[in-house]
């Protein structure tokens, strides 16, 4: 008998942890080496920082624009983070899933929780994994934070208290990957994707 070919559908791949931890620059890293996944590039208040255009990091809107995006229920999940307003699209999520694309979702801590309760709502129908990336240390977040010159120092330590708290959720989350070396972290993520993925086959 041949067997009958399973529809293959998208995995939801959701990034979180503290400001600074590495998140954008591990995802980054993950997509560079597969091109088959996809980034849900999130709509935000914050103005763009250098080197960061329309449509590649984020889709800068204006706060009116936002607000009007989140009565229009375009979003999957939205949050007031650090004093600016970021969201997740969710059409281009649902189509990107819907055709079989991998995508990932780098979110914040509330963002995590906010997809997860719809997902277990069955509001949005998707197989998801929840990965948390926290750093070596908390001295090499600060770090980091301080490394990447985007924040004065005001805000860097207001980010470090906030990560200190967020750090406290990191068992809700289905992998705790430590964000060691930028490499080795994006691999364990696929090798995370991969063996979830197998499950899905499986299921
Ligand atoms: P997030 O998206 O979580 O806020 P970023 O990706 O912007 O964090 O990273 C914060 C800073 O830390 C950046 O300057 C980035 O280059 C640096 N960084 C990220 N991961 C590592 C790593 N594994 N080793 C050293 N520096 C890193
Ligand atoms: P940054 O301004 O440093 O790019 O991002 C600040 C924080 O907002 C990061 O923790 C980042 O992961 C988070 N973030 C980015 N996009 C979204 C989103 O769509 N929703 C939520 N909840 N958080 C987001």
């Amino acid at each position: 008998m041949p067997k009958r070919k399973r529809k293959r559908r998208g995995l939801l791949i959701v990034v979180s942890g503290p400001s600074g931890v590495g998140k954008s620059t591990v995802v980054r890293r993950l997509l560079r080496q597969n091109k088959n996944i996809t980034l849900s590039i999130s709509a935000t208040t914050r103005s763009p920082r250098p080197g960061e255009s329309d449509g590649q990091q984020y889709y800068f809107v204006l706060p009116e624009e936002f607000d009007k995006m989140v009565k229009a229920g375009d979003f999957l999940e939205w949050a007031k983070v650090h004093g600016s307003c970021y969201g997740t699209p969710l059409k281009a999520v649902k189509s990107a899933l819907s055709q079989g694309c991998d995508v990932v979702c780098e979110v914040d801590v509330q963002g995590a929780e906010a997809i997860k309760k719809i997902v277990e709502a069955r509001k949005l129908i998707v197989t998801t994994v929840f990965v948390f990336l926290i750093p070596p240390s908390v001295d090499i977040l600060a770090f980091r934070l301080k490394k990447r010159k985007t924040e004065n120092a005001q805000v860097v330590n207001y980010r470090l208290r906030a990560a200190i708290d967020e750090l406290q959720v990191m068992e809700k989350y289905d992998y705790i990957v430590v964000n060691d070396r930028v490499e080795s972290a994006a691999e364990k993520i696929k090798a995370i994707i991969n063996v979830e993925k197998e499950r899905m086959l499986i299921n």
